[in-house]
């Protein structure tokens, strides 16, 4: 009998960084989190530091003839706040470590510092280091250092059977605008689609109004998809999770343009990422501070969902009432 060798496409991005999270130890007592959440979490006197990293590569994460340096540099800063913002936690300081091809003009990376200072002076971050290297295509690397209440934090594990699931926002546009950059034959592209995926706006605020009044019990932030993050949320509780379809929230330029890229018209919204909406369980009696929290945030804050027992896993009730396990989740980068 021939045995093939397991690839990554077999395991998947999920599977791989749960077999390094078995390859390495624990040491340190100063650790709270490490590998499993939205950001490791280190003791650090009476607060708790927090620190992030994520990356993006040209032709994977974004196309040049896409997006412009200025709104690259936003996003790459972006991405990691919203990290920040998926534990409640206060973003201070990063570092970036850039990889650049020798014929890049100039002016591309001046603009790509011009979009990270905007980010980071509307946030109140400073820039405090990096490194730079050839590449032979643009990479770009952001480790955002923050800050947090020790007892505020919120993490993947603490949601509660009989908890509700909310999410902040509408989902799906962010994909939905991939779709539009990505259709050749699309001459004027709907904007609001676009710039929820080219520019997308980090929830600090509310990740710390939700941590500061304790009001929820888990969170993370949509970054590979509604049901994709219920899944690290509902693995990392113990728990299971029911979501009713119908009550997702959809923009109304989603509603219009979805049709053109798909027969179901939840399905994007399900499963496409980049929304970087917070996505958080809370138990009941919190539910009229959170509806007035969403109202003085002027933020959309939306019940899609509830927390069940660990066996019933994942369900989905659709439309029409039927439930389904979803067998297809949303983003993984070998699969
Ligand atoms: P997010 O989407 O919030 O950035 P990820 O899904 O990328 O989170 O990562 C989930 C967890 O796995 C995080 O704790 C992250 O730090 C960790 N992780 C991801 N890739 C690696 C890796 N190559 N080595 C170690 N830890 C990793
Ligand atoms: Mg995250």
């Amino acid at each position: 009998m021939k045995i093939t060798e397991k690839r990554l496409q077999d395991i998947g991005e999920f599977g791989l960084i749960a077999k390094i999270r078995n390859w390495m130890d624990v040491s340190r007592s100063d650790l709270i989190r490490g590998i499993g959440d939205d950001a490791a979490v280190v003791e650090s006197g009476k607060k708790a530091l927090l620190i992030t990293t994520d990356i993006l590569i040209e032709d994977i994460h974004f196309e040049r003839s896409w997006t412009d340096p200025f709104r690259l540099g936003k996003k790459a800063l972006a991405v990691n706040l919203s990290d920040i913002a998926a534990m409640g936690g206060i973003p201070k300081y990063f570092l970036i470590s850039i990889g650049l091809p020798k014929h890049l003009s100039f002016s591309f990376i001046s603009l790509f510092y011009r979009g990270l200072k905007d980010a980071a002076r509307r946030f109140g971050v400073d820039l405090i280091g990096g490194d730079t290297s050839l590449s032979r295509k643009i990479i770009i690397n952001i480790c955002l250092i923050g800050e947090g209440k020790k007892g505020n934090l919120l993490f993947r594990n603490g949601a509660k059977i009989g908890d509700d699931l909310y999410v902040s926002g509408t989902l799906g546009d962010a994909a939905l605008g991939l779709k539009v950059l990505q259709d050749k034959r699309l001459r004027k592209k709907p904007k609001g689609l676009v710039e929820r995926h080219l520019s997308p706006v980090p929830r600090i605020e509310l990740g710390q109004a939700l941590a500061g009044k304790r009001f929820a019990s888990a969170m993370i932030d949509v970054s590979d998809g509604l049901l994709s993050d219920t899944l690290h949320i509902i693995e990392e509780s113990k728990v299971g999770a029911r979501i009713w379809e119908d009550r997702i929230p959809l923009s109304g330029p989603y509603r219009r343009w979805v049709s053109t890229y798909s027969k179901d018209p939840y399905r994007i919204a399900l499963s496409g990422g980049e929304d970087y909406e917070l996505l958080f369980t809370a138990s009941p009696k919190r539910k009229a501070g959170i509806l007035s929290l969403a109202r003085s945030l002027a933020i959309p804050i939306t019940h899609v969902g509830e927390i069940i027992p660990e066996k019933e896993r994942l369900h989905l009730i659709r439309k029409d009432g039927k439930e389904i396990s979803p067998r297809r989740f949303g983003f993984d980068h070998f699969k």
